[in-house]
């Protein structure tokens, strides 16, 4: 199969929202009047964010969902996006599952593929998303790291850690029940990416982002733009790790201190959890819950935001936890 029938047949199909889709030099989109266009890539390479084996069907989902999770932290709608496809081999069996996952998850949030490139070379999968954020009275309500406050409170979505605890496992490093493994590896390999969530809090949050390099450090940003410190109860945290009750498994391989470290890594320093971590007036309160009930997101508030800068983190007896807890960074 050759460049032109490969992209003809697993990724081109008649364009919806798009003035022109796939085939020209150029797409092109007409943007809705009164908003911002949103731009955001991620690349994902071989050996480095997903193992050379990983299911394709999957592999397709999460390179789109790890996008749509940068539009869902700007409170944007997704819109369209492009696909630079560097592979090894023009392979229909690995092809057919990686545009059936991709694609089924541009469908589920109405994000067309308007174009790409496609080459041969070591497997890199590398996207750009498009949405769309409303400006009113000459404001954008595009959701910012930059806008966080003293005395805001901090939430995080949905779970924490269960990517990371995968990830341990299938690396080797911690052993796993395959019942727990499935559940963990759901999250590592499928998230979902908090988009309803971020377009409820718009006008809502202060400021958000989403946690891809693990909770503390992707606060850190939020902190750094916003020019304020932060304090973060632990235990909030730790309990938001989906299969936290299961882990009576870990008995035999921890003893009770190295566990309790291990899941204070795992919530706090995890990574790939693909959740919002925001902050909102603690005014907001009510219209917090409003937008978690109206996107069906958990929310949990974690901690608040400080004037004094540096981040604070406290355990459920209000004592000091050391922070030693070290966020993925590629040349780190
Ligand atoms: P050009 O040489 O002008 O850059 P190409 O021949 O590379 O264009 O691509 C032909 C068309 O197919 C273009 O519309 C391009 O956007 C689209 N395309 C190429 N690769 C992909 C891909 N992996 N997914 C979606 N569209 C693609
Ligand atoms: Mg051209």
């Amino acid at each position: 199969m050759g460049e032109f029938d490969l992209i003809a047949h697993y990724f081109q199909r008649p364009a919806r929202r798009a003035a022109l889709g796939i085939g020209d030099d150029c797409a092109l989109l007409t943007p809705t009047p009164g908003h911002q266009l949103a731009i955001s890539s991620d690349m994902l390479v071989s050996g480095r964010h997903f193992f050379a084996d990983v299911d394709p069907n999957a592999l397709g989902h999460k390179s789109l969902a790890v996008n749509l999770s940068d539009l869902a932290a700007c409170g944007a709608r997704p819109v369209a996006f492009t696909l630079a496809l560097s592979l090894p081999h023009a392979n229909e069996s690995w092809l057919a599952p990686f545009s059936q996952g991709l694609l089924a998850l541009a469908d589920a949030f109405d994000c067309e593929l308007i174009g790409g490139d496609t080459t041969q070379g070591p497997l890199n999968i590398c996207i750009t998303v498009f949405g769309e954020v409303p400006v009113a009275q000459g404001c954008s309500l595009a959701l910012l790291r930059s806008g966080a406050r003293a005395g805001d409170d901090l939430y995080v979505s949905g779970t924490l850690g269960d990517a990371r605890l995968a990830l341990d496992a299938l690396l080797g490093k911690i052993t796993l029940p395959a019942e727990i493994l499935a559940v963990a590896r759901q999250r590592l390999e499928m998230p979902t990416p908090r988009v309803a969530l971020g377009v409820a809090l718009r006008g809502v949050a202060s400021a958000a982002i989403d946690v891809s390099d693990g909770l503390l450090g992707d606060l850190g940003h939020i902190l750094k733009m916003s020019g304020v410190g932060a304090t973060v109860q632990v235990g909030k945290a730790t309990q938001l790790i989906a299969t936290d009750p299961l882990f009576t498994w870990s008995r035999e391989q921890f003893d009770a201190q190295t566990l309790a470290s291990y899941r204070r890594t795992l919530a706090l320093a995890g990574g790939d959890d693909y959740e919002l971590l925001f902050t909102a007036a603690p005014d907001q309160r009510a219209a917090v819950a409003a937008a978690a009930q109206a996107s069906q997101t958990p929310v949990t508030r974690i901690g608040q935001i400080d004037a004094a800068s540096g981040l604070r983190l406290l355990d459920a007896q209000g004592q000091p936890v050391e922070n030693t807890f070290v966020s993925f960074d590629h040349f780190g």
